[in-house]
């Protein structure tokens, strides 16, 4: 499917509107200039547009599928993987010492973004092997750091991520896999863990399993859970992967979408595996995994809005039907109620890109000074970043299929893809909900503090932009002002129960002051008609919808428990 990566646009946000040039001045990445961000971008968008985007319809018709204990993936996913690695793309922002580039965080979730938009599926699996990279990289014993890593950044060998089990889905405490210490430091893992993304393929030579499970007498719930290293085959001294491990692929889900990621149901029968970082704090450990492809997973829901709106476009430019309000050729993007969805789609897109870049940004700053302020940012951004890309994906994907008309629900002609593959976003590591309550409950324990400094920014670039877009800067302003009572209100709530009832019209209302500030910024720092016309749409016509979210938030539980479930069927 033709695919064309928004090169210009990660540029222009990067430099103009995140201040990616922030990043540039530390030491640490005094290497990314302008020049070398571009030439990345440019080459990444062209394995994306001739390489991958072609696999994106192979994926969905000819699923991965199990043939006696092995996974053959997707048509062109075994020449395509390697494209992605041989390209040095996994191991972008991974460290040089184990053959990664060492870039900003930025760029490579700009990168990831343009491959999940070329191709989600196949996306999946360097994604998973990057956040076990950067898991590894802070948890890991030097020798396991020495023999995985750079495997894993060349693409050699691929990660995974090991959590749940049939009873322990958000409530990862609740999981039961066991380790077992053997004499020789290692560990027998068993148990069965379920929906694991590529959890076995033909793509690459050895899977890392980064497996969650219990040591002998560990506490119950989060506190008792560790983390083990546990591949597919055992590597021989000299680091080649050997022989096979007990561990096996019981079975592949059958999906709605995502057809060409395998999503494998695994199974451990004391499977040789690797403690990595202390007993017990395995959550904490793979939390560095979960933050990463939280952000990621964000990206993934950016990347297919970004190709559902340049399909949905493209049908809109050719599709004629009756007589257009203005002069052209009679195209139903010259309808009112098309431009209507195209310009949302376009603007909230905009919104949730920024947003993820800005807290990529925060991760680099942080990685960069070690400044705790900017790992709060990075932390209070990312259930945002998530959850909004995700949810954005979800709603133009969805409206990609409206703008297609009867087209749109016929499966060759591509729209309905996008929208089954995208919608795992808002389920995966961790669903909107749970990022939701992340957000009013872990992230607004210190009063408040992070998310009123972020509003205290929004409104003094507001007062800076009256004097040349004053309505535009007085409606963010004012937005601003109705997120920072909600916060209060957040903040005010002993009982968590009602933060929760709010949290998710919060967190999105959130995302949506945040997205207009970052069109302001927009508008203001490259004055064009587009730029302001879009900023405008949002900033008028979108902002009030998701500020309207706030009543809802502050609503709180009574409402929703005034009635018993059995009430919900009569
Ligand atoms: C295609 C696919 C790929 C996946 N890949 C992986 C992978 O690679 N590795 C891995 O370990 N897992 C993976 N998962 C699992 C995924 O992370 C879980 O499905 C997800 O965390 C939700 O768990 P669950 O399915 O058990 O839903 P449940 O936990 O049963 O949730 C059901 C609903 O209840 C809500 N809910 C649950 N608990 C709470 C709570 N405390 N408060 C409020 N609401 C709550 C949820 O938000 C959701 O709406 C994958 C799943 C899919 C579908």
């Amino acid at each position: 499917m033709s695919f064309r990566a928004p090169v210009s646009e990660y540029q222009f946000i990067l430099n103009s509107v995140v201040g990616l040039d922030q990043v540039v001045a530390t030491e640490m990445f005094s290497d990314a200039t302008e020049d070398v961000s571009s030439a990345i971008l440019t080459e990444a968008a062209k394995l994306c547009d001739e390489v991958l985007a072609p696999l994106q319809r192979s994926g969905d018709l000819e699923p991965a599928r199990l043939e006696n204990g092995i996974v053959r993936t997707s048509p062109g996913f075994v020449d395509g993987y390697r494209a992605i690695a041989e390209g040095g793309w996994i191991g972008i922002s991974a460290s040089p010492e184990y053959g990664g580039m060492g870039l900003p965080v930025a760029l490579a979730t700009a990168v990831n973004e343009m491959i999940s938009g070329a191709c989600l599926s196949l996306q999946l699996a360097p994604l998973m092997s990057q956040g076990q990279i950067e898991a590894l990289e802070h948890h890991a014993s030097d020798a396991i750091k020495a023999l995985y890593l750079p495997k894993l950044v060349s693409g050699e060998w691929t990660g995974t991520m090991n959590l749940t089990e049939p009873q322990a889905g958000s409530d990862v405490g609740a999981l039961r896999t066991t380790a077992l210490p053997c004499e020789d430091g290692t560990y027998a893992i068993t148990g069965q863990k379920i929906y694991i993304s590529w959890g076995d393929h033909d793509v690459a030579e050895n899977i890392c399993h980064l497996v969650l499970a219990r040591l002998p007498d560990s506490a119950a719930g989060t506190k008792g859970i560790s983390l083990f290293l546990v591949p597919k085959r055992l590597p021989e001294a000299n680091g080649d992967a050997g022989a096979a491990n007990s561990l096996s692929v019981v079975s592949l889900e059958h999906k709605m979408g995502l057809h060409g990621s395998p999503t494998a149901v695994m199974q451990f029968d004391g499977a040789t595996g690797w403690l990595v970082g202390e007993p017990n704090k395995g959550m904490a450990t793979m939390f560095t995994m979960m933050n990463n492809a939280r952000l990621g997973v964000g990206c993934q829901g950016i990347g297919v809005a970004e190709a559902a709106f340049q399909h949905a476009l493209a049908h809109a430019m050719e599709r004629k039907q009756g007589r257009t309000g203005v002069p052209g050729d009679g195209a139903i993007v010259d309808h009112a109620d098309v431009r209507r969805m195209l310009m949302t789609m376009k603007a909230d897109m905009f919104a949730a890109r920024a947003i993820a870049l800005s807290c990529a940004v925060a991760t680099d700053m942080h990685t960069a000074t070690q400044d705790t302020d900017w790992a709060a940012r990075a932390a209070f951004l990312t259930p945002i970043a998530k959850a909004f890309g995700s949810y954005t994906g979800i709603c133009v994907a969805d409206t990609g299929i409206q703008v297609h008309g009867g087209m749109g629900f016929i499966e060759e002609t591509g729209a309905a893809q996008f929208a089954r593959d995208v919608r795992v976003t808002a389920i995966y590591e961790g669903t909107n909900g749970i990022q939701a309550m992340d957000l009013v409950g872990r992230k607004l324990m210190d009063g408040g503090e992070m998310a009123n400094r972020l509003l205290d920014e929004i409104e003094d670039f507001a007062e800076r932009a009256r004097t040349k877009l004053p309505d535009l800067a007085e409606a963010v302003w004012q937005s601003s002002e109705s997120l920072r009572e909600a916060t209060d209100w957040m903040v005010s709530q002993t009982d968590m129960n009602e933060r929760f009832a709010g949290a998710d019209p919060y967190l999105r209302a959130f995302a949506g002051v945040l997205g207009a500030h970052h069109h302001l910024v927009a508008a203001l720092s490259a004055p064009s008609k587009p730029r302001e016309t879009l900023a405008r749409f949002y900033i008028l016509r979108r902002l009030p919808e998701y500020v309207g979210l706030l009543v809802h938030a502050q609503a709180g539980a009574s409402g929703l428990f005034a009635i018993s479930a059995d009430d919900l069927k009569a």
